[in-house]
């Protein structure tokens, strides 16, 4: 069975075709400037060289349609004919409370995308514009939806209600959400395969620590809390997102500031965070140098970050009566054995033991960098969105 990811962005398109009898990527490219001049699509099939082609892309309808014809070029494609393509698996950024799991596309499913504008203002119109361009051009090729939020509907109202009258939960649904489910939901997997234990019988914590960063502890295989809230907004300091503040802060420099609603937003998600802190650069790479050189500010920003994740680690081992294994992923989680060094020499209480020497090797694979016997386990694991949503979606459309 062969699986197209989809995955739309606000301006952008990332897309792999899988082949799912053995879980192989067959190709995999990135659409950029959607709506923008310049557009341009980057493939790279498994084995071939990567092609580079730039288009006018006014909207999404038109960079599916490129990537589409992409796929079966003569020259560079991977497949001779859109039949061979048996089903396609979208990524969408909000399902509300509606959704708690991957599920075939109708125009029940559709219209809950469409209830979920006002809380993924920049993403599901997007994601829904994937879909109709997918089924208008791929009649009949059955389509799967996977939320970034579905995995976390399993958290129950202790954990997702916020002090605010119950009222308004219930007339605008402001609840926690949470996203980063679908990693989430990959790492926690594979970390009970890798630990060679039923997931059923375990208390993980996932961190997924890249631009955009959310913990999440889950139980027996279900999110029971994470950090991101009703956007993805709150939670740990990130890149350029505040993270969590006292809610007085917001209106303090709107007034301070002579900003509106949409200014302050912008400035929370673009501004803040480690770059807003540091006055570096929101990537932890630039940060992790300049502290290196004694600047105080980048050093300071990276102090933040490894506390805020020490804070809720000692948060989810309470929600969770205990942790059985750590979980790492995404860009820094994945790729900088510095910061995982830093974050888990302040969790030795939680019998957090790391082997220095195998924390430095694990980049890009999946490893155990605990020390021999450590009471709790860290495991350092790739996270695979495009993976899971294909899984996903073979599942359901296997199930027909
Ligand atoms: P996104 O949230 O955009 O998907 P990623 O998961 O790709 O982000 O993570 C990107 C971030 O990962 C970068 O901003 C950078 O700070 C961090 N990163 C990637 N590689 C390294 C590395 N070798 N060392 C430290 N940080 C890294």
């Amino acid at each position: 069975m062969k699986v197209l990811v989809i995955n739309c962005g606000s301006s952008s398109l990332k897309y792999q075709l899988m082949d799912m009898d053995n879980n192989n990527r067959i190709a995999k490219g990135l659409v950029e400037r959607i709506g923008l001049p310049g557009a341009l699509l980057t493939h790279k099939p498994k084995d071939g060289e990567k092609e580079v082609i730039v288009a006018e892309l006014p909207n999404h309808a038109a960079a599916i349609k490129l990537v589409l014809e992409t796929v079966v070029d003569p020259d560079y494609g991977v497949v001779k004919s859109l039949s061979e393509i048996d089903a396609v698996g979208h990524r969408v950024l909000h399902g509300g409370e509606k959704v708690s799991g991957s599920v075939l596309i109708d125009d029940e499913v559709k219209q809950a995308i469409e209830d979920c504008i006002e809380l993924g203002p920049l993403h599901n119109p997007a994601n829904l514009a994937g879909i109709e361009a997918c089924e208008r051009m791929m009649p009949g090729i059955r389509q799967v939806a996977v939320f970034d939020t579905a995995f976390h509907q399993t958290m129950p109202p202790e954990a997702y209600l916020y002090g605010i009258p119950y009222e308004l939960y219930e007339k605008y649904k402001i609840r926690r959400y949470g996203f980063h489910g679908t990693s989430h939901k990959y790492v926690s997997q594979r970390a009970a395969a890798m630990l060679g234990k039923r997931i059923e019988k375990l208390r993980l914590i996932s961190c997924h620590l890249g631009n955009g960063s959310s913990l999440a502890a889950i139980k027996h295989g279900k999110s029971i809390e994470t950090s991101m809230g009703f956007t993805p907004l709150e939670g740990l300091m990130m890149g350029t997102r505040s993270g969590d503040l006292d809610p007085t802060i917001v209106s303090f420099i709107m007034k301070k500031e002579n900003l509106s609603g949409e200014q302050i937003n912008d400035f929370l998600n673009k501004k803040c965070g480690v770059l807003g802190l540091s006055g570096v650069s929101s990537d932890f790479r630039d940060l992790q140098k300049a502290a290196e050189e004694g600047n105080y500010r980048a050093q300071l920003a990276l102090d933040v970050f490894v506390h805020d994740v020490k804070k809720y680690v000692g948060a989810y081992s309470a929600a969770l009566d205990g942790v059985d294994a750590i979980i790492f992923t995404a860009g820094l989680g994945e790729n900088s054995p510095e910061m995982r060094k830093n974050i888990c020499n302040t969790l030795s209480y939680l019998g957090v033991s790391i082997d220095d020497e195998k924390n430095q090797a694990a980049r890009g694979e999946e490893v155990d960098i605990s020390m021999w016997g450590a009471k709790c386990r860290v495991l350092v694991i790739p996270t695979d969105e495009e993976l899971m949503i294909a899984l996903d979606t073979k599942e359901i459309v296997s199930q027909l």
